[in-house]
């Protein structure tokens, strides 16, 4: 079998490489890129003649990717689950950060997130189960999926039961911030994308087309 190191990276041809199949890859960290590399893997991915479904947690259409992504092309499918409003564990937010924040964020005790959001992105993990157990896709990305694990806004038991069933050839894709030590634990790959530094500690606020 041809192969060789170079810089002490092992190449080889992606024939003679193993062939394990389902891959699960989490990009989680509070460093910038997440889902950034996520849209770039499916542009990628799209390239080389896949298909992608991307369903987008705790996310509204308000995100410039979604401009392009919606219309780009046939083997591409996005869809969110909407994002009805802030949320915040109690104790995640200082008293000055609450009062700021007043009636725009629902802060909850831990383990016990509104109802509403739940079913919400319960609804969004089912659309993206169905989609994916179709078979229609290589490549599905849950994007922010972490943060809504973190929340508890998805049980670990129905991101489980769908990655028991997912086809062998798909490759799945969890971002966001907290991915829970189990994911990691089962995932083939994963990026934890560290902040060095960030402009938003100098008070630059999200900018559109960079940050969202
Ligand atoms: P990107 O979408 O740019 O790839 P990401 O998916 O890694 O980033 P998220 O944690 O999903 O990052 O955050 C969404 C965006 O909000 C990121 O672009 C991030 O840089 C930005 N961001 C995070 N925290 C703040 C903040 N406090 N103020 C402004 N922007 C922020
Ligand atoms: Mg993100």
């Amino acid at each position: 079998m041809w192969r060789r190191k170079i810089n002490g990276w092992d190449f080889q041809p992606f024939s003679c490489r193993g062939e394990k199949k389902d891959m699960l890859q989490v990009y989680t960290g509070n460093g910038k890129g997440k889902t950034t590399a996520a849209i770039g893997l499916a542009i990628r991915a799209l390239g080389a003649g896949k298909r992608v479904y991307i369903m987008q947690f705790m996310k509204s259409l308000a995100y410039s990717e979604q401009e392009v992504l919606k219309g780009f092309a046939p083997q591409l499918c996005l869809e969110t689950s909407g994002k009805p409003f802030f949320i915040a564990e109690e104790g995640m937010l200082t008293e000055e950060e609450r009062k700021e924040w007043g009636k725009d964020v629902v802060v909850f005790p831990k383990g016990n997130p509104p109802a509403d959001y739940v079913r919400l992105m319960e609804n969004g993990l089912q659309r993206a189960e169905q989609e994916a157990l179709e078979g229609k896709y290589d490549i599905i990305i849950l994007d922010e999926i972490n943060v809504a694990l973190a929340f508890d806004l998805i049980s670990r038991a129905a991101l489980e039961n769908l990655l028991e069933k997912i086809p062998p050839d798909a490759e799945i894709v969890c971002t966001g911030r907290k991915a829970p030590k189990w994911l990691v634990d089962r995932a083939d790959l994963v990026t934890d994308m560290r902040e060095v530094r960030h402009y938003y500690q100098k008070g630059i606020l999200a900018r559109k087309g960079i940050e969202n």
